[in-house]
């Protein structure tokens, strides 16, 4: 039996995962769960799990869930009760599944106290990254990769060595928009921008899929989770969503991953490794349906946000925290119909080109960088 804690657990990426541990029902005891503002479901979720504590992040709602929790289940809130869904010592894996940059903390300190850490949370790795692995390394802490490409290198690579990899090649679906003109695009509605294809997601992360900005971020987050130049990092436009990355190695092998389109696969693989179970809930890839894949170059020019991620990227230290801080407050920006679409890359880079970058930055510069970055994306929506 694993203890597992789960922060985002109302989220979507939170509940595939207690899907997963439904599905695997007498392998895992669930410790803690957490959620920023969705009591309800956080309150289910208690009186079905059981766990030990439950934290909502948002004080204001903390009397609601102390008031309405079962016996048996501490009700804490704000940072420190994340922190304490975090850094129970109970806990033999964390999945870190809160959206955005808000996930850093909670997830640095399970790591601090050796953790094994589910990592879906992307924005920890793209705002920190050095930190975060130089840490985990220390710790002896396993960084288990959620998001599904990264999952998928991380059963390319198994067994392998990093001087026979040539490429990592992370595929896309190119979202919502991949046939869309760019003029069309530039104008597109919230809800045109949040019907993916493909995966159904929380808002952010489909709004970054839209906008590309997403395979960005996964391009820093896989520089990080693998320790690959970004010159050996490509991205491939793959509509079909079957093939969920590859490596190419020196001597010409290329290994792919393949699943059906379901982030339960991707989160059982983190939760049971370095095991494989039978959670008997997937369905089998049929080849003879599907019958033909078709693979693509993106289009950096019309998907901006993609080459800004790449630049922020290779110019390291302080850059990516700036591109994910602008990132976020641009696309809530956009989901509040403050900007148009095509005002989330053109926010980005002006907040980009005003930073002056900070070598090394530590954890404490990082949250200074991030709270100015978010501070330049308003005034500049101003002017
Ligand atoms: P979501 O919006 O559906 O859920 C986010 C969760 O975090 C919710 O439980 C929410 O209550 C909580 N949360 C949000 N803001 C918070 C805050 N400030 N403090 C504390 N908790 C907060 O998002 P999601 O789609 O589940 O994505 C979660 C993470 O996983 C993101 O980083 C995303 O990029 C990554 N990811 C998601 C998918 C997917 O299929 N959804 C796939 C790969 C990676
Ligand atoms: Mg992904």
């Amino acid at each position: 039996m694993k203890n597992i804690s789960i922060l985002g657990s109302t989220g979507s990426i939170g509940k595939s995962t207690l899907e997963v541990v439904d599905s695997l029902h007498d392998e895992f005891k669930i410790i803690g769960i957490s959620t920023n503002r969705n009591i309800e479901l956080l309150i289910e979720q208690c009186k079905k799990y059981k766990p030990e504590i439950a934290a909502v992040a948002d004080e204001s709602q903390y009397s609601i869930l102390k008031n309405s929790i079962p016996i048996g289940t501490k009700a804490v809130c704000g940072l420190d009760g994340l922190l304490e869904v975090a850094v129970n010592d109970k806990n033999d894996l964390l999945v870190s599944a809160i959206v955005g940059a808000a996930g850093l903390i909670p997830t640095y300190e399970a790591i601090k106290n050796g953790i094994d850490i589910a990592i879906a949370n992307k924005e920890v790795l793209v705002v920190a990254g050095a930190i975060i692995t130089t840490l985990a390394k220390e710790k002896k802490v396993k960084l288990l990769p959620v998001d599904s490409e990264h999952n998928a290198l991380f059963q390319c690579l198994m067994g392998q060595k990093k001087r026979w990899v040539k490429k990592l090649i992370l595929t896309a679906s190119g979202g919502p928009f991949l046939n869309t003109p760019k003029e069309i695009m530039a104008k597109s509605t919230i809800q045109q921008a949040l019907a993916h294809p493909k995966w159904s997601m929380g808002k952010k992360i489909s709004i970054d899929s839209a906008s590309m900005m997403n395979k960005g971020l996964e391009v820093i987050e896989a520089h990080w989770l693998f320790d690959i130049e970004y010159d050996s990092i490509d991205v491939l436009i793959h509509p079909e969503s079957i093939i969920h990355s590859m490596v190419e190695f020196v001597d010409g092998s290329c290994i792919a991953q393949m699943n059906v389109p379901d982030m339960c696969i991707p989160i059982q693989n983190a939760l049971t490794y370095p095991e494989r179970h039978n959670g008997g809930i997937y369905k089998s890839l049929d080849f003879c349906k599907i019958a033909k894949l078709s693979f693509s170059e993106p289009d950096r020019d019309k998907f901006v946000c993609l080459e800004l991620a790449y630049q922020a990227g290779n110019i390291g230290h302080s850059m990516p925290a700036v591109l994910n801080a602008a990132n976020e407050e641009a696309v809530n920006l956009f989901l509040n119909e403050k900007i148009i679409f095509d005002d989330i890359p053109k926010i980005i880079m002006a907040v980009m080109n005003e930073h002056n970058v900070i070598k090394n930055p530590d954890l404490k510069s990082l949250f200074e960088i991030d709270k100015w970055a978010r501070i330049k994306s308003k005034e500049i929506i101003k002017k």
